[in-house]
């Protein structure tokens, strides 16, 4: 389904960034792969033989999406790598729970700065290439950017600003054959929902209609969907894989 296609996927040396990136090289995609610290570096190098095994190019790019400089680097060298780019997972994400009143403002602006300025900052250098040959941009939000929830006002809003960008600039680029949707994940087993206690858990699956949490791989399937031209007409969506649990 993405033979021929060139794929970076940000933040993507585990979870839900490592599920997409096995999904699109078993698809036929060649793979740009990021991580952000050396103590990454090692799983990258991993992850890397893995994809390689299926077939596919593969490129490893340490940085962090947050720090404009670093981001602009990581596309730069991904089309001069590949001589193109054709789909861009804005994955990266990171979470610092907090109820408001204790909540530190480095607490917040360390939320934002990675899971929205950090979009913004690989978006806006993709798009200048992508622009000129169409392609698919997915960023990762999640259901609380829609519904809130209490102790993460800084994630809630990053992950809501990220759906208000995406609509944006589906906008501004729908007439160059670039799409960019968002996926709002709910509740999906990875090293960030591992923290939680199971208290939490348990409160958590009351309100999840299926009454189980869901898997990266479930949500590197629809990633796939919307990479592909099986989603040539959608643009501008927010695709829950939650379970019903924002519904
Ligand atoms: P994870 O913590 O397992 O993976 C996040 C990845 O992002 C890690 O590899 C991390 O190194 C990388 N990263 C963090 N900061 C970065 C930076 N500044 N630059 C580059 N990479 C950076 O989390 P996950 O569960 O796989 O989450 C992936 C995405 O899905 C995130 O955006 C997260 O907010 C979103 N999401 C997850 C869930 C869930 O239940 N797991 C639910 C909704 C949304």
């Amino acid at each position: 389904m993405l033979k021929g296609k060139v794929a970076l996927i940000t933040g993507s040396v585990r979870g839900i960034g490592k599920a997409i990136s096995l999904c699109f090289a078993k698809a036929g995609a060649d793979i740009v792969i990021n991580y952000t610290s050396d103590s990454s570096e090692v799983e990258a190098k991993k992850l890397v033989e893995e994809l390689e095994q299926m077939g596919v190019k593969v490129l490893a790019i340490k940085a962090d999406v947050s720090k404009s400089e670093e981001a602009k680097a990581l596309i730069t060298e991904a089309i001069k790598s590949f001589g193109k780019l054709d789909i861009l997972v804005n994955n990266a994400g990171i979470t610092k729970d907090m109820l408001l009143l204790r909540m530190t403002e480095q607490e917040f602006d360390k939320v934002i700065e990675v899971n929205l300025k950090g979009i913004f900052n690989c978006t806006k250098e993709a798009s200048r290439a992508m622009m000129k040959t169409g392609g698919s941009i997915i960023n990762m939000t999640s259901v609380v950017g829609l519904s809130g929830n209490a102790g993460q006002s800084n994630y809630a809003a990053s992950k809501a600003g990220v759906i208000g960008f995406t609509k944006s600039v589906a906008k501004e680029f729908a007439g160059k054959k670039l799409r960019v949707n968002a996926i709002a994940p709910g509740f999906i087993n990875t090293d960030m929902t591992n923290v939680l206690t199971d208290k939490v858990k348990e409160d958590i699956m009351r309100n999840i209609p299926m009454k189980r949490f869901g898997s990266s791989d479930e949500v590197a399937k629809v990633a796939l969907f919307l990479a592909s031209d099986l989603s040539s007409y959608v643009t501008g969506e927010v695709i829950r894989v939650d379970g019903g649990m924002a519904m």
